[in-house]
């Protein structure tokens, strides 16, 4: 029998009630949106809005940084504010959250903030499969009352599905906030990952996929090492090197959290961290307005058509999911400096702002939706939501 998908969110080790019920929550049984979306607005995403469809239901969409950036967070620091803030007005008692593991810039430990100075160990990303609702336990058996949890999409939607179907939790008050998130890792394969990517992953300390068609990756003299995506390895083409949970994720965008926080969005400018905010819900307007005063906010930008590139790229990355007969070499199929120039002759004249974030959508969805298809078809009816076929068909590729 093939293993179940699992994300690790981190449920299941929770002592505090039975496994088997941790496990009736897994959004990998359950699927990705659909009633769980429904239950927290009223109604699933519209099927006649092709924003709505990627980017789930909002009530507001704007970029912004803080105007006194947080050192160490992973963009100007908007999620550790938030979190800060409400534990300062007293919305909340603790954060159920990570913090890095110790000796690691990229491994999480789980944690359940209960101080300032726990918020603001929790900043920054861990770039690996992380279990976050492991602390979930911890705060039940303490009575804490009122809780924010950040987490991924697959820790959100474990959490509301809980929520809904037992009554431990019940008398808390739980806020949320999402950060979007794809291409994440297993701690087995981070290292290699980063050691086929980096020429000095030693030093390396921070890493992001960004909108430039470049992996930055920031060392700990300060230096920004940029990567070409199309200088990759051949390699690091092959699926397998991410989860198979993570491959079947048809929530990048973190539609269930109160509030998401990414960067997608952003304009990327020299010295800036602007990032993309999505506010969800009635509590993420709450949570908004905690920090409203300390933002600098930008319209959205960018034109929404990327057909063309989807186009372009989606045909390869279909190809990679039919099997695991292709052989993957050391070696970079194009070399770093023609890596750049592709990368940046695209940064000018593909899509920028909400188009990027389209692209990014509609690319993530297309490559797991057929990784599902080929790999693992008897899992296709219950993970892919409604509005993905239509978004195939948008580009003529078949289901
Ligand atoms: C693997 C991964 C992929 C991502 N991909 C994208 C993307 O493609 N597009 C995009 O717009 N944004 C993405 N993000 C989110 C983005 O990098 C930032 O986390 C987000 O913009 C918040 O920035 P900040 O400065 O406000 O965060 P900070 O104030 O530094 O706070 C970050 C919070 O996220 C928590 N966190 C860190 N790692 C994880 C994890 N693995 N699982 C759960 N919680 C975690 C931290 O503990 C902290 O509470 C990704 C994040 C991760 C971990």
């Amino acid at each position: 029998m093939k293993k179940s998908l699992c994300s690790s969110c981190g449920l299941c080790s929770n002592l505090a009630w039975p496994k088997a019920e941790s496990l009736q929550c897994c959004v990998f049984s359950n699927g990705w949106l659909g009633q769980r979306e429904r239950r927290l607005f009223g109604r699933e995403r519209s099927l006649d809005d092709p924003v709505e469809m990627r980017f789930g239901i909002t009530r507001e969409r704007f970029t912004a940084q803080l105007k006194k950036p947080i050192e160490g967070a992973q963009w100007s620091g908007i999620i550790t504010r938030i979190a800060t803030k409400a534990f300062e007005a007293g919305l909340i008692d603790g954060v159920v959250t990570l913090q890095r593991s110790p000796g690691s810039h990229f491994f999480s430990t789980p944690l359940l903030a209960e101080s300032l100075d726990d918020i603001a160990a929790s900043k920054g990303n861990k770039p690996v499969l992380s279990p976050v609702l492991a602390s979930l336990g911890n705060a039940h058996r303490k009575g804490l009352k009122r809780l924010l949890v950040i987490g991924a999409a697959c820790h959100l939607h474990v959490l509301r599905d809980f929520m809904e179907r037992y009554d431990y939790l019940n008398g808390m008050e739980i806020m949320t906030v999402g950060i979007p998130c794809v291409d994440n890792l297993d701690r087995k394969e981070f290292h290699r990952v980063l050691d086929r990517i980096s020429a000095s992953p030693s030093t390396a300390e921070h890493m992001e996929f960004m909108q430039d068609f470049r992996i930055h990756i920031r060392h700990r003299n300060g230096k920004i090492e940029k990567v070409p995506f199309f200088s990759l390895p051949d390699e690091l083409a092959n699926p397998d090197i991410f989860p198979p949970a993570c491959m079947g994720c048809f929530d990048y965008l973190n539609s269930l959290a109160d509030i998401t926080v990414g960067y997608l969005a952003g304009k990327l400018l020299p010295d800036q961290n602007r990032q993309w905010v999505l506010v969800r819900t009635e509590t993420g307007a709450k949570l908004l307005a905690l920090i409203e005063e300390e933002l600098d906010r930008y319209p959205e930008f960018g034109k929404w058509e990327c057909k063309r590139y989807i186009k372009s790229t989606a045909g390869q990355a279909i190809e990679a999911m039919k099997g695991r007969q292709k052989q993957y070499r050391p070696e970079r199929n194009i070399p770093l400096w023609l890596g750049h120039l592709l990368s940046g002759l695209l940064a000018a004249i593909g899509p920028k702002g909400i188009g990027f974030a389209h692209y990014s959508t509609d690319y993530h969805l297309i490559r797991h939706y057929y990784y599902i298809k080929y790999r693992r078809p008897e899992l296709l009816e219950t993970l892919v939501p409604r509005h993905v076929p239509l978004i195939l068909k948008e580009y003529g590729l078949p289901l």
